[in-house]
């Protein structure tokens, strides 16, 4: 099998990434004459990291970000809410920023590991024609106007100006209810209108003396103001601009950030001490691509979908479409699926984008608004919300960002809650004493979970032909207290020890065991006696076309 991504921006470089871990031959096509200098993505959270743990890089990219950072709200000298998620059920913080040119190197670096993908630079797609067997990719380059490339399906991670998706006449268009971001002016002033429709100036730039390591969101509505910190003393800013307002002087630029401080007596941002590397003024778009689908072309990325940045959700989201995609080809190059269950691609990854869009901007049409009646209502719900500490601790907590939870695609929707989700990521101890996350010992393919079972010969069935050509890896989770019994059973690779707080979730369903995808997500959760029918219905699942 051969695959071509189009585009080496963070989504395409994770896609080959984790293509080149299951050794698909994969030709990563890029326009430009090198990575981008550019930074815009800051921030990235826990499932994000979980993407990059699946492609091995998650050591050498934590390396270089500012890890668990706390993201303040301020208006007028009050906090409104502190997000400080006190809980990893992923294994990782919620929120870490980092400096995008070297997360793409690091990426790129990344695929050296693997002889079967190569990464062209200046080589521009113009087009793709497909049939029912390949899919050609016209290419131009330096020296020749016009080389085809011949794969057997292409990945478009051509970002939000995607020519593919152009060339292909997919529609985009708005996830959010009537009447709401539908990107039309309103006829008000820039102040009414949403979020994604207004100018913001990105400044980036380095402390010398670096100040606070935080997310600071300064929700005056007379010019809503972001600042976040990242690595090496780097601090990025992003202002509201007014309609067509321009700031380039670099000295009104800075007093402007000062006020900004002083207005919310936040007295650790070391302004004085900025040096400005970089200014860009963006228009934030909320947008989706109608298919991620067109026989053998998919979109990822910003190709498919597009919001405003202030849920940090923009790259994170490209990643997740790598994640969900990528391991599927891996099946049918191994012919343990059909090429259908591609089409479980979209259906999975629909749905929460549009979530996404729509919470990334509710939070810039509410945080970020420039209406100060808005902005009233908004402090006195949030002032009002602390005094209820159940209620607000879903917001430090981070629990109000929508969570993936997949009820159609490749999943055996059951009554259990956790099917369609993402297994939490424990720390567990091996028999030889060693701590490792638990996405580790899950190892790269599908996995079966187990908490305390002792039934050896009840796991019989894994060696009939279908779990085989699953390459089903089998785990077992003891409690702490158990590494002496845990010893004498057989398998010994197979058993991990975990503490019993960790797997409160497992602890419910003790006597089920939960099949794991490579991506990480639970395809069923079954008991022993249901194994025939469950068996029945995967095959059905992976291999009916
Ligand atoms: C100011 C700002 C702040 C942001 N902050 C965050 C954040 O904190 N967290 C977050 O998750 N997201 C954030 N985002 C969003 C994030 O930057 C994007 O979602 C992400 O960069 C998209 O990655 P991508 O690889 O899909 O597309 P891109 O990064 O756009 O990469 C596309 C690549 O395709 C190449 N290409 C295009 N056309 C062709 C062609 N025809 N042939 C060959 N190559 C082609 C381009 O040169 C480019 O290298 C932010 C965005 C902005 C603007």
């Amino acid at each position: 099998m051969r695959i071509i991504i189009v585009g080496a921006g963070p989504t395409g470089l994770l896609a080959a990434n984790l293509l080149g871990q299951l050794k698909i031959e994969t030709i990563v096509l890029e326009r430009r004459s090198g990575l981008t200098l550019e930074p815009r993505a800051i921030s990235i959270d826990d499932e994000g990291l979980r993407c990059c743990q699946m492609a091995g890089l998650h050591k050498l990219l934590m390396e270089q970000m500012n890890l668990n950072l706390p993201a303040l709200y301020l208006s007028h000298r009050h906090v409104l809410a502190c997000i400080a998620p006190t809980e990893q059920p992923n294994g990782f913080p919620s929120i870490s920023t980092f400096h995008q040119p070297d997360l793409e190197e690091t990426l790129s670096i990344g695929l050296t590991r693997f002889p079967h993908v190569q990464l062209h630079f200046e080589h521009t797609v113009c087009s793709v024609v497909q049939n029912d067997e390949q899919v050609q990719v016209i290419v131009k380059t330096p020296s020749q106007p016009e080389t085809l490339f011949v794969a057997d399906y292409v990945l478009a991670c051509d970002g939000g100006r995607s020519t593919i998706r152009q060339s292909l006449a997919i529609p985009l268009s708005t996830p959010l209810f009537p009447g709401f971001g539908s990107g039309k002016r309103s006829g008000k002033s820039t102040r009414e209108k949403s979020s994604h429709n207004q100018r913001w100036l990105v400044i980036d730039g380095v402390e010398s003396e670096p100040g606070e390591p935080a997310i600071h969101f300064f929700c005056q509505p007379s010019r809503p103001v972001v600042a976040v910190s990242a690595p090496n003393g780097r601090r990025r800013w992003e202002l509201m601009l007014f309609p067509d307002e321009f700031i380039d002087q670099q000295e009104k630029l800075i007093k402007l950030l000062k006020q900004t401080c002083e207005r919310h007596q936040s007295t650790q941002l070391h302004v004085s001490t900025l040096t400005i590397q970089r200014q860009a003024i963006y228009t934030f778009q909320s947008a989706v691509a109608e298919r991620l689908q067109v026989g053998r072309v998919f979109l990822l990325g910003d190709a498919a979908h597009m919001m405003p940045p202030f849920g940090g959700q923009g790259m994170n989201s490209g990643f997740r479409d790598a994640a969900n995609l990528c391991w599927k080809f891996g099946l049918i190059q191994q012919r343990s699926a059909t090429s259908h269950i591609l089409a479980s691609y979209q259906q999975e990854r629909l749905p929460h984008v549009k979530q996404m869009i729509l919470f990334s901007t509710l939070l810039g049409r509410l945080i970020m608004t420039g209406n100060p009646g808005i902005a009233w209502l908004r402090d006195r719900f949030f002032l009002t919300l602390q005094k209820c500490p159940w209620l607000y601790q879903n917001v430090s907590e981070l629990k109000i960002k929508p969570h993936t939870g997949y009820t159609h695609g490749l999943v055996l929707s059951t009554a259990q809650k956790w099917v369609g989700r993402l297994v939490p990521q424990p720390e567990i101890i091996t028999m030889q004493g060693e701590h490792r996350m638990l996405d580790e010992v899950l190892g790269p393919g599908f996995a079966l979970l187990t908490l305390y079972n002792r039934e050896e010969k009840s796991l019989v069935w894994l060696e009939r032909p279908f779990w085989q050509r699953m390459n089903v890896r089998r785990i077992c989770l003891y409690a702490l207290n158990q590494r002496q019994e845990v010893k004498q059973l057989e398998g010994e690779n197979q058993n991990c020890l975990v503490n019993s707080e960790h797997v409160e979730w497992l602890r419910k369903h003790r006597d089920h065991y939960w099949l794991i995808r490579p991506d990480r997500y639970v395809l069923a959760i079954f008991r022993v006696e249901e194994v025939a029918e469950i068996e029945k219905r995967l095959e059905h699942l992976f291999t009916h076309s």
